[in-house]
């Protein structure tokens, strides 16, 4: 008995596996999706192993013991095709995108149900089992994926905005509000004739999308992504401590305890740590111990080994297969813990890493590093309400990220957005001085 004869003389069989198929494809994608949120390079073997599951999910859907039905075969491969684009947009939006990822990214809750009249009239117009069956796999799914975020987004939680967000608001607005809101999609922003209030994140809510609303729009960290990053930020660093890993602040994270007295920045979008690994601390061990305290405690753990990196998200730790659809939010609250390994370069100890962090001077075996006595012993400093470590000199490790680090810069935001920012920081400044 040939498989083709076998899938024949069991009812059922041939389209269940299409619908298992499907099913597989659009898991290893969505778990493709975490690189592009981490801004790291998507790993080779994962998008062959997604292709060729595509692949097998298209024959098996348009191939028969009569031969190829080539209307099945591209009405299955265009269908995954578009799909894919509502599915990944939310993660290519973690990095300013063109204006229809944007588009697409603010509806991704349920841009893949637009398929739906398309998946209809193929179904309907096709007969071939297998193909109604992966169509209508798809759907569900779609259906599932919308539902779930519709109903937790219900549960939010109002935060008032301080006269400095609100400030910051209204310049990027140009005074209107309610235009502002409408135009972006902002459906966090409750406005009443009284007061600017905040639905806010929780850890059962989508977190708030600030990708958009900060690095582009130009607006403050919400509230409550400011609040749970605090919380994280302490969380992984008694995490740390506990597992008796050397850590310390960093990046944007350590410029505002150095710069804003202990404080996030405005427009902080992540918490950033490091971590040295060494002869005391492994990669196993120290991963081992994140994912452990992250499942007890309710933190979505990720691990980047090649990249160097482990990310800690505030959203709780769901179980497979929702672990990988994660990566369809359109924000996050995250802390990234990048890895430094000692090294010697050009005759000098340094601290190094792989990834590049602000001007951080390249090393002799390719990565990127700083003089190791700028960072060790570690010093406390505080952040947030609450001492942290942080590197032992930290004016000079921030001089070496980003040179003069007491010129406040805009790096990240748009050009036009940055300009009225920094404006509107400016009159906030005279405004709390008055
Ligand atoms: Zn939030």
């Amino acid at each position: 008995m040939t498989g083709f004869e076998f899938a024949s003389a069991t009812p059922y069989f041939a389209e269940f596996i299409a619908a298992v198929l499907y099913t597989a494809t659009y898991l290893t994608f969505v778990n493709l999706l975490r690189y592009m949120r981490n801004w790291n390079s998507t790993s080779r073997l994962e998008i062959l192993t997604t292709g060729l599951i595509a692949i097998l999910t298209v024959a098996v859907v348009s191939l028969s013991a009569e031969g190829a039905d080539l209307i099945s075969l591209a009405i299955s491969t265009g269908f995954i095709i578009a799909l894919s684009f509502p599915v990944a947009a939310p993660a290519i939006a973690f990095r300013p995108a063109n204006r229809a990822v944007e588009f697409l990214a603010r509806h991704g809750d349920h841009a893949g149900l637009w398929l739906l009249g398309p998946a209809l009239v193929a179904g309907l117009m096709v007969p071939n089992s297998k193909l109604q069956t992966m169509l209508a796999a798809a759907m569900v799914i779609e259906l599932s994926w919308f539902l779930r975020q519709r109903w937790a987004g219900d549960r939010r939680q109002l935060y008032p905005l301080n006269d400095r967000d609100v400030a910051v608001l209204k310049s990027q607005a140009n005074g209107d509000l309610g235009a502002f809101r409408r135009r972006h999609g902002i459906r966090e922003l409750a406005l009443t004739a009284e007061a600017v209030n905040w639905k806010g994140c929780g850890k059962s809510t989508p977190p708030c999308p600030f990708n958009l609303y900060v690095n582009q729009l130009g607006l403050n960290t919400a509230p409550c992504c400011r609040a749970h990053m605090r919380d994280i930020c302490h969380y992984v660093a008694a995490c740390l401590r506990d597992i008796g890993a050397v850590h310390w602040l960093e990046g944007g994270s350590l410029l505002g305890a150095v710069r804003e007295d202990g404080a996030l920045l405005a427009w902080e979008d992540d918490v950033d740590l490091s971590v040295l690994l060494d002869a005391d601390m492994s990669w196993d061990r120290l991963s081992a111990g994140l994912v452990d305290r992250g499942a007890r405690d309710g933190y979505h753990v990720d691990l980047f080994e090649k990249h160097g990196l482990i990310a800690i998200s505030f959203d709780p730790p769901k179980p497979w297969p929702f672990r990988w659809e994660r990566n369809r939010m359109r924000g996050e609250i995250r802390v990234d813990l990048a890895i430094y390994r000692p090294a010697v370069s050009h005759g000098e100890a340094v601290l190094e890493r792989r990834s590049y962090k602000g001007e951080m001077p390249a090393t002799e075996s390719g990565g990127y590093g700083l003089a190791r006595e700028i960072v060790l012993p570690t010093s406390t400093i505080n952040f947030e309400g609450g001492e942290i470590a942080s590197p032992r000199q930290p004016d000079t490790y921030l001089r070496v990220l980003y040179g003069d680090f007491r010129e406040v810069e805009y790096t990240y935001v748009d050009a036009a957005a940055a300009e009225t920012r920094r404006q509107a920081e400016l009159d906030g400044e005279h405004h709390l001085d008055e």
